[in-house]
């Protein structure tokens, strides 16, 4: 299996991709796995606590890129994805669809690489919270109003 899968990588390496060809030989409809959701810029305490319980449950994650905070729910992958990999509604695939370029998407290089911040674990971002908040441990009893 693992040879096999290396022979497919070669053969890519070896064509010339293009937008054109590029979905085609993108295995795993990557872009097509995942919802991101815009969130409000968290500034407080009480917004990072919120977000730790968040990303305490699976496949959930955030991010902030130049366009702002997202929560990212991974391995959700859209019901419409044939067993070839294709759309199953591509005439009345939504907007967001339609409007997504594969100048530089995933196939390219991991998401992750163009973001400012990620937190993936309940661990990540508890790290990031005490690095900017010193008072980070007492802030129950802040948000309680004690
Ligand atoms: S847009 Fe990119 S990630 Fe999506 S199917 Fe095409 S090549 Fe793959
Ligand atoms: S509707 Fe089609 S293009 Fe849009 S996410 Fe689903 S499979 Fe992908």
């Amino acid at each position: 299996m693992a040879n096999k899968k290396k022979k497919a990588a070669k053969a890519v390496q070896a064509i010339k991709v293009t937008p054109e060809n590029k979905c085609r030989l993108c295995t795993g409809t990557k872009c097509c796995q995942y919802i991101t959701l815009h969130i409000d810029t968290p500034r407080s305490m009480a917004d990072f606590d919120t977000l730790l319980w968040q990303v305490s449950h699976h496949n959930i994650q955030f991010y902030k890129d130049s366009d702002g905070w997202f929560m990212l729910v991974v391995e959700a992958p859209c019901e419409h994805i044939t067993e070839t990999g294709q759309c199953a509604i591509y005439e009345i695939r939504p907007m967001i669809c339609r409007s997504y370029s594969n100048d530089e998407c995933e196939f390219d290089s991991s998401a992750e690489e163009g973001f400012d911040l990620f937190f993936d674990s309940h661990q990540a971002l508890d790290d990031y919270c005490r690095k900017r908040y010193k008072k980070w441990d007492k802030r129950f009893k802040k948000l309680a109003g004690k």
